[in-house]
Formats: structure tokens, sequence, C-alpha cells
């Protein structure tokens, strides 16, 4: 099988921002991307807010991002990732192309927004129809605009959008809204926002760029024109899933639970992007959450390598685990340094508190603790405090 240090799917903000961060650490970087890369800003013609470019089509910052990770030597391969799996503590990443053995594992798969699948929404994608208010709301100041939805997140983006438009229509199907009460006396407060109640969407229409909104009276049958230069849709946002339901802890809605590092309840596998459970899902926090995979997936490989060829690999070795948080640990690891040397027993210091799962992975319970390893076993083990200890140990 296939084997590589760093596997990351999806080649987005996040995962091309991963390979630029992994290709520097010096990993062997695979980048595995069903699409075009770039990921979902090739659906944009305006990106404003990517810090140090202030004006680039999406697919113009998707290319710079591409041909950075190029600049690295990343390699891409074009494929589909079916499944991921944990075998013998290695990570197997399995695609439409074969299957791949991986020291660690990004998924940076992303997400999407969910259509409201009416007549002219797709193509005015970009071009007054938009799903992001933080995205796009800049562009419509002083523009009258709608909203379609009635949960927490269209009403609460209505609002923000107030900021910049002159007037903001949310048109929900019901007569009240399912967001929560302090969210909904916000906007109905905001002398820019007015619902249209029982209302659904029917038709976008427009010359290129939106001009109105076909709107149908759910209750009265009544069709009408609403001129609106803009329309929000907020009807609901999902990660790309299929390959790792099941296999890494997920939020409500399929979303990755990562901590800060980035990772994942799974060893070795990381999460960046809009594909995490998070609050603001952009370009620049996708591209730091590659960052930070990227770094955090750097340590655990070079710490599995390292501590596989150090502890595991040889017939024979000696090692001492301590934690590096306990004083008394501490010194004891010192007279067993000097003992060491002074008798040239080469016996291999490793911070059990730092390399925990090393610590569980050999099954040691209890530090300070001086071991015999044969071929990655512990044969024999003792609590040791003193140089009379580590003699015994060795005689
Ligand atoms: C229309 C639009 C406008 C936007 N405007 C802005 C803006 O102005 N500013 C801003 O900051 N953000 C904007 N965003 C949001 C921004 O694009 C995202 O936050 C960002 O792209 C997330 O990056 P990502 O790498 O996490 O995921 P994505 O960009 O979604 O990339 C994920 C990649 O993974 C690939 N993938 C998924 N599943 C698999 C699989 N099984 N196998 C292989 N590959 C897979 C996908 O094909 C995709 O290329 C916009 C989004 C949209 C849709």
């Amino acid at each position: 099988m296939e084997r590589r240090e760093l596997v990351i799917i999806g080649a987005g903000p996040a995962g091309l921002t991963a390979a630029i961060y992994g290709r520097r650490a010096g990993l062997d970087v695979l980048l595995l991307e069903k699409g075009v890369p770039g990921g979902q800003i090739n659906m944009t013609d305006e990106i404003e807010n990517w810090p140090g470019v202030k004006h680039a089509t999406g697919s113009e910052l998707g290319l710079m991002f591409r041909e950075h990770a190029e600049k690295f030597n990343t390699e891409f391969r074009d494929c589909t990732v079916e499944k991921i799996e944990v075998r013998d503590d290695m990570r197997i990443v399995i695609t439409d192309k074969g299957e791949i053995e991986a020291e660690a594992v990004i998924i940076a798969s992303g997400a999407y927004f969910r259509k409201l699948g009416c007549k002219g929404e797709e193509e005015h994608i970009g071009a007054g129809v938009s799903y992001c208010a933080v995205c796009d709301g800049a562009f419509f100041e002083d523009l009258e605009i709608a909203v379609v939805g009635g949960g927490n997140t269209a009403v609460e983006e209505a609002v923000y959008l107030t900021n910049f438009a002159s007037k903001v229509y949310i048109i929900h199907r019901r007569d009240e809204f399912r967001a929560d009460r302090a969210a909904v006396g916000r906007a109905l407060s905001n002398p820019r926002i007015e619902p249209i109640w029982n209302t659904v969407l029917e038709e976008i229409a427009g010359d290129g760029m939106v001009e109105k909104l076909v709107i149908k009276n759910v209750k009265t049958g009544e069709i009408s024109d609403l001129p609106v230069s803009g329309v929000f849709m907020f009807v609901g946002q999902a990660p790309y899933d299929e390959f790792f339901k099941g296999v890494v802890e997920c939020a409500r809605g399929g979303w990755v639970v990562t901590n800060e590092d980035m990772e994942t309840s799974i060893e070795g596998i990381y999460a960046a992007g809009d594909v995490r459970n998070k609050h603001l899902r952009q370009v620049v926090t996708a591209s730091a959450d590659g960052a930070i995979a990227a770094m955090t997936a750097s340590a655990f490989i070079n710490e599995q390598v390292h501590l596989r060829s150090t502890l595991l690999d040889p017939e024979k070795v000696l090692a001492f685990f301590y934690s590096s948080i306990e004083e008394t640990q501490v010194q004891i690891s010192n007279t067993v340094e000097s003992f060491s040397k002074e008798h040239s027993a080469g016996i291999v210091l490793i911070d059990g508190y730092r390399n925990s799962r090393m610590v569980n992975k050999l099954g040691i319970l209890e530090m300070p603790i001086l071991v015999e390893l044969q071929k990655g076993k512990i044969a024999r083990s003792e609590i040791v405090s003193s140089t009379t200890d580590i003699a015994g140990f060795l005689a």
C-alpha cells in the first residue's frame, strides 16, 4: 500500500495552507482534491476580506493559493476520498483511486450552502444571490435586499445586513420565526427590517444581476414582484462529511469537533476549515486552521517517527520514562542521565508527560520507571529513584 506522511483531504484555503505549512516543515505531503483546487471561493467573483489583497475574484485567489502550495512541491492528486479508517494504529485513506496509509490526516473537505432550488437561483449566484452575509453584505450599501429563512441564522444575519442595506425584507413561509426570542426581538425592532410572512420565493429575476424576486403568499396564493438588488439564502449549511461519518466525533449537523490545535477525537486525524464545528466560516479562518493543523500534525509525525525509531524498532533498548512537570522526577531523570553517561548504559530519557501517547501505547501505568524494551514490548521494568536502583536494574 502507498505510504505517506501527511495526507490532506480537500484543496480549499484550509487544505492548501496546511500543504504550505506541512511542506515548509519538511513533511511529505499529498493533497487530495475531488474538484477544482481553491474550493468554495471559486464560486465568487468578489473577495475583499483576505488581508493584503484588497480585491480579487475567488478563482484568482484560489489559483494564488494553489501556486503557493506548488512552489513548495506539494503533490496534488485528483481523486475522491470515500472513507477514512484506523487500522493497527495507522490511518488509511480510501479513495476512488486506491488506498493510502498515512502517518497523519487533515480533513479539510469544507462545507456547502443548501440551495433553495428556485428558478433563477443558480445563474445569479455571485450576481446578487448570496449565502454569506459576512462575505457579501458590504456589496449592498444603501440598497434594498431580501433574506430567505426563518431560523436563527436568517434572523441574525438580516440584522447584520442592516449595517449596509437600506432595507432588508425577511421572506418566511410561516407567520412567525423559528429563531430564539432575543434574536427575533432585535430583528423586529429594527426599522430597516420588514418581514414578509407566509411567503415563499418562486423566482429570482434580473438581466445579469438580480433585479427582482417573484414571491407567493402561501395563504392567499397571490403572486407579486419584490424589487431588490440581492437576496441572501439562509436555508442551511452542511459539511462534506460522507467519508468520516462515525470515525471522528462530530457535533449536531455533522461538523467535526476539534480542540484549538485542530486535533479530532482520533489520534493523528486533524480537521481544518469550514468542516469544523465553529462560528466563523471564512477564507482567513480556514487558512489559520490549516496552518495550525499542519503544525500539530508535523509535531505528531516527528514524535511518532522519532519515538518509533528510538523505542520500538530496535531489538533491545533501555528507556527511562518520567514526568517533566514533577520536580522530583526531573531530579531522578538527571541522576539516570549522569549514571547512563558514566557507565555508557545508553539509557534513552523520555518525557512521558509530553509523550503520553507512547506511555499509553506501551501500557506504562506509573512514572518514573526504567524499562527494558525488546522489539517494542516491555520485557521488564522497575520504579527507580537512586543510582543503586539503576545499578540493580542493569546488573
Ligand atoms: C459564494 C461564496 C462566497 C464567499 N465569499 C467569501 C468572502 O468574500 N470572504 C471569505 O473569507 N469567505 C468567503 N466564502 C467562504 C469561503 O469560501 C470558505 O470559508 C472557505 O472556502 C473554506 O475553506 P475550506 O478549505 O475549509 O473549504 P472549501 O473551500 O469548501 O474546500 C474544501 C475542498 O475539499 C474538497 N472535497 C470535499 N470532499 C472531498 C472528498 N471526499 N474528496 C476529495 N476532496 C473533497 C472540495 O471539492 C473542496 O475543494 C464564500 C463562500 C461562497 C460559497
